[in-house]
């Protein structure tokens, strides 16, 4: 037996607004929920009670995601979720339509009167986003053993905090950090339902709804600093100056200019940080952040370098030094074509890639994995202007229902 549409539409709109308070960025607008900050932890609270009211067994592992079994723990697990933080200022879907369309599939099996062969799991991965501590899919890279655990536990957030300090203040043991090969045995498939970040759904089928994803092209992050001279604004004549702006801002311009020979290359700088940022000081060094998405490593590596080169011409133009340190890089991901066959088999829905990162991405060389969009009207996705009709996401929830239910019967 199907949901009543009524009752499954005041389900999600109830839900949804249980979660439209939480996090609210007064300064950006949209949200800014962190890992371990007062929003995110009431995101986790939230989550095992929704999960507590469903009779699904809660527990956290030992890298801080929260999982919700549907069944006891164990092999053959079929797992879905996304995460519940977000980029600073970001929009309300990324990750969470992903895990209030999770619980809701477990509704409406329950309703269906689905008796599932195999445990489904509920997840919710850690610092998706790597909003404060700067590493995306922090959750599941230590799950998966790609990040090194004391590499991770030094990280620290713009105040400075380190992660294993933020862990230890609400109650994490960051001793625990590292690879969990034994949870990852356990898990047979991961789907991941999540907004689409783009306009693509719309022009491969504008009546679609969903798509199945097929693959992330590659992607990363590098942090540039260029030092300079700090100094007086008023005193010093532009002869003396050694600004670390200038080279900054032509990066910036330089970034932009070179995507013109890269084809199918994004790159954006976000992210610009002066020392000390005094607005009448010439400042002595400038961080930028380089997020860069091309398909293929050789690529990347290609428009990366060719924007470093330009830096550096301008570094030293100015004087200035720079150090280029590159965060984290993932390739190209190609999601698992079997159970993405299996996916369009019962969906036969439209098929896209993503240039946006995901947890699905990560664990995709570990285990089956395969994603499920749902279309974003305006395409605009990391800002408040996000967006996704609710009768989307009912469509996607029932999907993800469809999904799980071939996968465990
Ligand atoms: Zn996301």
């Amino acid at each position: 037996m199907k949901i009543a549409a009524g009752s499954q539409n005041s389900r999600f709109t109830s839900t949804w607004s249980d979660l439209a308070a939480i996090g609210r960025d007064q300064t950006r607008g949209g949200y800014s929920r962190h890992l371990f900050d007062d929003a995110e932890m009431a995101l986790r609270s939230w989550f095992v009670e929704q999960a507590q009211r469903r009779g699904l067994e809660v527990e956290t592992d030992r890298n801080s995601n929260v999982w919700a079994w549907w069944g006891s723990p164990g092999p053959g697990a079929v797992v879905t979720g996304s995460h519940l933080d977000s980029v600073p200022g970001g929009g309300a879907f990324d990750g969470p339509l992903g895990v209030v369309s999770s619980l809701m599939a477990v509704d409406e099996l329950r309703l269906r009167g689905h008796v599932p062969t195999k445990p489904i799991a509920v997840v919710c991965f850690a610092e998706e986003e790597g909003g404060r501590f700067g590493l995306p899919c922090l959750g599941s890279r230590l799950m998966a053993g790609i990040s090194d655990a004391d590499h991770v536990r030094r990280l620290r957030d713009p105040n400075g905090i380190s992660l294993a300090d933020a862990a230890r203040r609400v109650g994490i043991d960051p001793a625990e950090f590292g690879p969990d090969p034994v949870r990852l045995a356990m898990i047979d498939s991961f789907v991941e339902l999540h907004v689409e970040q783009g306009r693509l759904l719309q022009q491969v089928d504008p009546q679609a709804a969903i798509a199945v994803g097929s693959q992330i092209v590659a992607h990363g992050r590098w942090r540039f600093t260029f030092t300079g001279t700090g100094n007086h604004a008023g005193t010093t004549v532009p002869a003396d100056r050694k600004d670390p702006m200038l080279p900054a801002a032509a990066t910036v311009l330089a970034t932009r200019r070179l995507l013109a020979e890269h084809a199918g290359a994004v790159a954006t700088v976000g992210r610009l940080v002066p020392v000390p940022g005094g607005s009448n000081v010439i400042a002595s060094s400038v961080d930028l952040w380089l997020d860069a998405r091309v398909p293929g490593a050789a690529a990347t590596a290609a428009l990366v370098d060719a924007i470093v080169a330009a830096a550096r011409i301008e570094a030293e133009l100015e004087g200035c030094s720079l150090v280029v340190r590159r965060e984290s890089f993932s390739d190209d991901v190609i999601f698992d074509p079997a159970l993405g066959l299996e996916l369009n088999g019962v969906l036969k829905v439209p098929t896209i890639t993503t240039g946006a990162g995901h947890d699905a991405g990560v664990l995709a060389p570990f285990l089956p994995t395969a994603m499920l969009f749902v279309r974003n009207p305006t395409g605009i996705s990391h800002s408040p202007a996000e967006h996704a009709e609710t009768a989307d996401a009912l469509v996607g929830i029932d999907a993800l229902a469809d999904v799980l239910a071939k996968l465990t019967r």
